[in-house]
């Protein structure tokens, strides 16, 4: 533990109360805060948390077993369904959560025969999904679909399966992916795609991929993970991934409010589009490049620089936690400030004004 504070990465569980809006306390003071996942301002709608109310009062509290067994209430075939639909798939499988959700089907799908392609910048569970399978990995620089084809001319044929994976918005850069280049690539070398659209629900409208992988428990606003796919794939999936089996179902509160949620998600898009908003008020104030999402990074450098931006920032009342390794590769410790449809114009105004001399820097 000495080594690593010396090193600027201990981690600590700071306790911190959420508040109404995109406010938290902590150590009783208030802050405005740029850095939680619940885009849509979903968490705490009153259609939402009165879903999960009536839900938890109706079936209980836990769902009671796995939904192998006697955990699969009558909720989950309503979200399923919906997800299905909102994603364009014949099929959907809800899990534990989205961490569950991709290391489940990863492992259920390959294995020591089989090749897994990465991009260099995915989410720690899809590696951890690759690691559980056995398969050989191979990583391609990020969003770089010349790399990604020289290595599948190099060692594709070499392996059974093939199953490249990718992100639609990536989750600590906010950048997308060029998913219908990779797509192409996927179809020519006989490969699968798996796309984690944890960040891109609700902002990326197509996903060409065999399979789509995704939480709850951000722009939903509930817990929870899910693959979007066809029927034969859930079927398969049902049977084979040993985090759906060997887990219990998730509470009926957290299916019913992700249901609700995506309902709302659906009819009102104008909170999307206000999000996306604030993103490119930010990035347009910088010169940067338009960010279509809802996560925008300010990359410091050394973990030091980053954990002091954000000292910086709670003293004027905004809190952004700082991002460092292994969660970002070395050297690119950063602020991820997210934007949300429950902030408002003049507290994106205070952001901006409040993240100038730190931006002055780099
Ligand atoms: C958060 C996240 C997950 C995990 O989802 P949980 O529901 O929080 O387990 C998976 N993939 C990406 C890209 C994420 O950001």
């Amino acid at each position: 533990m000495e080594q690593v504070e010396s090193k600027g990465l201990r981690r600590e569980l700071r306790s911190v109360e959420p508040q109404p809006g995109p406010y938290l306390r902590h150590e009783d003071k208030q802050y405005l805060h740029f850095s939680g996942n619940d885009y849509f301002g979903l968490r705490a709608d009153p259609r939402v948390t009165a879903a999960a109310a009536e839900a938890a009062a109706r079936y209980g509290a836990g769902s009671g077993a796995s939904r192998l067994v006697t955990g699969n209430h009558p909720c989950y075939e309503k979200l399923e369904s919906s997800l299905a639909t909102y994603k364009q798939r014949e099929s959907a499988l809800v899990f534990g959560s989205g961490y569950l959700a991709n290391i489940g089907t990863i492992a259920a799908l390959v294995d020591e025969k089989d090749l897994i392609i990465a991009d260099k910048l995915v989410h720690a569970c899809m590696l951890d999904g690759a690691i559980l399978s056995g398969a050989e990995l191979k990583r391609f620089a990020h969003n770089d679909v010349s790399h990604l084809a020289k290595l599948l001319d190099e060692h594709r044929g070499k392996y059974r399966h093939c199953l490249l994976l990718t992100e639609s918005i990536f989750s600590m850069d906010g950048d997308r992916a060029p998913l219908l280049a990779i797509a192409a690539l996927a179809k020519a070398h006989d490969s699968w795609l798996m796309v984690d659209d944890a960040h891109g629900l609700g902002f990326v409208d197509t996903i060409p991929a065999d399979i789509v992988s995704g939480t709850l428990s951000k722009g939903l606003g509930s817990y929870g993970g899910y693959v979007a796919a066809s029927k034969a794939l859930t079927d398969y999936l049902t049977t084979h991934a040993r985090s759906l089996v060997f887990s219990t179902a998730l509470p009926p509160a957290s299916v019913a409010a992700a249901t609700e949620a995506l309902q709302i998600l659906t009819s009102e898009p104008e909170r999307s589009a206000r999000v996306s908003g604030y993103g490119n008020r930010l990035t347009s104030e910088w010169g940067g490049p338009c960010m279509e999402g809802p996560i925008v990074p300010l990359v410091l450098g050394s973990n030091a620089a980053a954990l002091e931006a954000s000292e910086r920032l709670k003293e004027k009342g905004i809190w952004i936690t700082a991002i460092r390794p292994p969660t970002v590769p070395q050297g690119t410790a950063r602020l991820r400030i997210t934007f949300s449809a429950s902030h408002t114009q003049e507290q994106v105004d205070r952001l901006i004004s409040a993240l100038q001399p730190l931006r002055a820097g780099v």
